[in-house]
């Protein structure tokens, strides 16, 4: 599959200067979402993907969250090979559009385990950072504080083993969010690494 920054087709870059391909996979609960946040406000470098979906909003969501259509809308994007990656999950499909970064900038993916699967397939030396709970016990509990309904709650752990299996078989790294502002300086500074040693220094 191609893919690759939006003007990708004027610029020969040196293969060492191609851009990063971050993946963050965890399960649901465990902060991904907001570590994404954290990580787009902090690092001037790195483009954040927004995704498809079909599922529909949850009460609290303004609409940037995702691009939200129905499952016809997404079927066809899918006919159309418009994504990077797609997945069906809890019954609803979710998938990151090939990326249109700005060129040079790195690309930031917060998806679950399946797409990040594809990924791998597609862009073998993408990044993956496995975010785990301190305790599986906080996780239900950080679950249940987003409002979410008890039967969604079990729906959700219920798929935790199996993503936590999947999540340890690709991850490059594991980063325990134990602390928000801890977890996203440590991701930030491997990404510094990694930049460093794919371009040289600066
Ligand atoms: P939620 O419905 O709670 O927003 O997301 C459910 C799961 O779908 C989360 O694990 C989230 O990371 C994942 N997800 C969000 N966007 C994508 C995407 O584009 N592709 C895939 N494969 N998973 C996604």
């Amino acid at each position: 599959m191609v893919w690759g920054p939006s003007n990708a087709q004027n610029s020969f870059e040196p293969l060492s200067a191609e851009p990063i391909v971050a993946v963050l996979i965890g399960p649901g609960g465990v902060g991904k979402g907001t570590i994404a946040r954290r990580l787009i406000e902090s690092d001037d470098h790195l483009w954040l993907s927004r995704s498809w979906t079909t599922r529909p909003r949850r009460s609290g969501e303004d609409g940037s969250e995702y691009r939200f259509v129905d499952r016809e809308t997404f079927e066809a994007a899918i006919d159309e090979d418009k994504f990077l990656e797609w997945a069906e999950f809890h019954g609803n499909l979710y998938g990151s559009p090939l990326p249109e970064a700005p060129n040079g900038a790195d690309v930031l993916l917060e998806i679950e385990v399946q797409g990040a699967e594809q990924v791998r397939r597609e862009i073998p030396d993408a990044v993956v950072f496995l975010i785990l709970p301190p305790s599986m016990r906080q996780l239900e509990e950080r679950l249940r504080a987003r409002g979410d309904q008890e039967d969604h709650v079990a729906l959700r752990l219920s798929s935790t083993p199996e993503e936590l299996a999947k999540g340890h078989e690709l991850a490059t790294y594991i980063v325990v969010n134990d602390d928000i502002e801890r977890a996203t300086a440590e991701i930030l500074s491997i990404l510094e690494g990694l930049r460093r040693l794919r371009r040289g220094p600066s």
